[in-house]
């Protein structure tokens, strides 16, 4: 198994997002990677320059945040050409890396626009290292920029950052400073390739917690009315839990839940519905255990709502 970390960068409309197509928001102009052995030492490097095709000009933002000679943008090969030798160059048995959430989703939906078929496995597990660092130096919630945890691990300074070749250099580095393979147990799952049927739905198991990503929807109305999404059920044992409070909305927050397994106790749960790129609505889905101090905090934010609300409905 090789671990490929991976970076982008990309440009967008430069009239504005407004203008901009809609399938295609981040038009990526450059790809860096490079390959990690297990001893999460580099053994190879990856980097091309893409000549835009949809976005011709430079948004203003990203000439002045990437370091990279606009020459080599404008001589570059096409994104096909550069996906193909990519993927080529990324083997048969691998494994991303990237720092944050957004750099495969975004390398998916070029894939896409370009009539590029996505070979990846579904669901796509990969490493985000700028959630790895947080859970081991930080508190797990926090994400730091690149440029602050090099400087945080004193790894020297030798390249610019937001160059895709050096940002993914810089993340190599920082797996190997880290304790990599200690927090391995916390992958991640993109979200470009949603659930297509009930069968195909995930959960994934952490060691405190699980993770449910539901198949997609065609509104909004059918996601909520779906009994499975809202469900009851304690994650450990599948028993039904004593309702608390049940799944109430808080907001733009999403929904929140507490419920009782008469054999794990409090479980709490948390749940965003999301848009995928082909317009289905789809939920994503945290139960985790609780103590006595986490419930009554659950309880407390569902009485505050309930109080908000009807304040508001006595001004009306
Ligand atoms: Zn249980």
């Amino acid at each position: 198994m090789e671990y490929i970390v991976l970076d982008l960068e990309w440009n967008q409309c430069p009239k504005g997002k407004e203008f901009g197509e809609r399938q295609l928001p981040f038009e990526i102009i450059e790809i860096g990677a490079v390959k990690l052995n297990e001893k999460l030492n580099i053994v190879s490097s990856f980097n091309r320059y893409i000549k835009p095709q949809v976005y011709t000009e430079l948004h203003s933002i990203v000439k002045d945040i990437i370091k990279v000679d606009v020459k080599k943008i404008e001589n570059g090969e096409s994104f096909v050409s550069v996906i193909r030798k990519f993927l080529e160059w990324c083997g048969e048995d691998y494994i991303f890396c990237t720092w944050g959430q957004t750099d495969l989703y975004e390398l998916q939906r070029n894939m896409k626009y370009f009539g590029v078929e996505i070979p990846f496995e579904t669901p796509l597990i990969y490493y985000d290292i700028q959630k790895f660092y947080s859970i081991l130096k930080e508190d797990g919630k926090k994400r730091s920029t690149l440029e602050s945890v090099v400087e945080e691990l004193n790894i020297p300074k030798k390249s610019d950052f937001h160059n895709a070749l050096s940002d993914a250099h810089y993340t190599a580095l920082v797996c190997k400073s880290i304790d990599f393979y200690s927090v391995k147990n916390r992958f991640s799952i993109d979200y470009y390739h949603v659930p297509g049927a009930r069968s195909e739905e995930i959960y994934a198991r952490y060691d405190t917690y699980e993770k449910y990503i539901s198949k997609g929807y065609d509104t909004r109305e059918c996601l909520t009315k779906d009994r499975v999404i809202f469900t009851g059920k304690c994650y450990i044992c599948g028993r039904t839990m004593k309702k608390k409070t049940g799944w109430f909305l808080n907001g733009n927050h999403g929904y929140y839940y507490l419920g009782c397994c008469e054999e794990h106790g409090y479980i709490k749960g948390r749940m965003r519905i999301k848009q995928s790129d082909d317009g289905r609505y789809f939920a994503v889905r945290i139960l985790k255990a609780t103590d006595e101090a986490g419930a009554q905090k659950m309880l407390i934010r569902q009485a505050d709502i309930i109080r908000k609300r009807r304040e508001k409905r006595k001004e009306d």
